[in-house]
């Protein structure tokens, strides 16, 4: 994936710290909440912090700067995070435009280590990327990218000696994680977020997982219209980079997870969708690029 030399977005908020955060506030009960929450609902945390929220509201996380003195891989880390996000803010103002009439409110990205203060509770990085809409703020840590090529073996290395890439392996896997994120971002500005809320509420949790797996994939059919609309505007994909991301999506899918730890598959408690799933609505949204075709609420998916 080519992103040097682009915009760096000026709406990436640096709260790594040096070494970590401090979880000085937080309670036990806030923290073993947190950690049921997160076991029973899984990556993406959403659920886990609206269940957490009311326990650890009223306890603070000492807020962290940004690094000092960052090395110059911390500092690429940021700016490849920062031109990433410029990349959706200049192609999602663009979209917003061409097909909604309408204006693109730009979301904040956060980045931190350890553990962090959100409008949606305090959040760690076990946690994963995750989308607040209180705030509406993406949130991505640090280690969470290593994390990611290490333990589900995204590497892109298949193709690195080839192309050259080995400083880039993965680097549109990532990039494809936050585009997802910001889709969740483009669905609270559409209001499509808060009626799937509202109907939550009313169903069973049969139905309310299907309800967020349609939710997560219309987030990965949108990641899939960012990347569209950013190759044309900057020609930005290289060879292997969209498998990268189908692989990318085949492992973050909820059956190779459930899979991989349990060694059994449970479609009925799946929150994000199947691996199959992901790629065909980020492989949707890529081909089209059209809004309309992510109508995943009514759509057989
Ligand atoms: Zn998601």
């Amino acid at each position: 994936m080519r992103w040097k030399g682009r915009r760096v977005s000026s709406n990436v908020e640096d709260r790594r710290g040096g070494g970590g955060a401090k979880a000085g506030g937080i309670s036990i009960l806030g923290l073993v909440v947190a950690f049921v929450a997160w076991k029973f609902f899984g990556v993406d945390p959403q659920q886990a912090y609206q269940a957490t929220k009311q326990v650890t509201s009223h306890s603070q996380v000492a807020e962290t700067q940004g690094l000092d003195n960052p090395t110059p891989e911390q500092q690429e880390a940021m700016d490849f995070v920062g031109t990433v996000l410029a990349d959706t803010e200049d192609t999602w103002t663009q979209v917003f435009q061409q097909q909604l009439n309408s204006q693109y409110v730009a979301p904040k990205l956060v980045m931190f280590s350890g553990v962090v203060n959100s409008g949606c509770g305090t959040a760690q990085s076990a946690m994963g990327p995750f989308y607040c809409p209180t705030d509406q703020k993406v949130y991505i840590d640090t280690a969470f990218f290593k994390d990611m090529r290490q333990q589900m073996g995204i590497t892109g290395e298949q193709n690195t000696t080839e192309l050259s890439r080995q400083d880039q392996a993965g680097d549109f896997a990532q990039a494809y994680v936050v585009a997802h994120e910001v889709g969740h971002h483009l669905q609270t500005l559409l209001g499509i977020s808060e009626q799937v809320q509202k109907a939550r509420a009313q169903s069973s949790e049969v139905q309310g997982n299907q309800l967020s797996v349609r939710q997560e994939l219309q987030a990965d059919c949108f990641a899939g219209i960012w990347a569209n609309h950013n190759q044309q505007r900057t020609q930005f994909l290289e060879a292997g980079d969209v498998e990268e991301a189908m692989d990318a999506a085949h492992k973050i899918g909820d059956d190779y997870l459930q899979k991989r730890s349990t060694g059994q598959v449970v479609p009925d408690s799946f929150t994000h969708g199947s691996s199959a799933q992901r790629m065909q609505w980020f492989q949707t949204g890529l081909k089209s690029g059209q809004i309309n075709d992510c109508d995943t609420f009514n759509q057989t998916i």
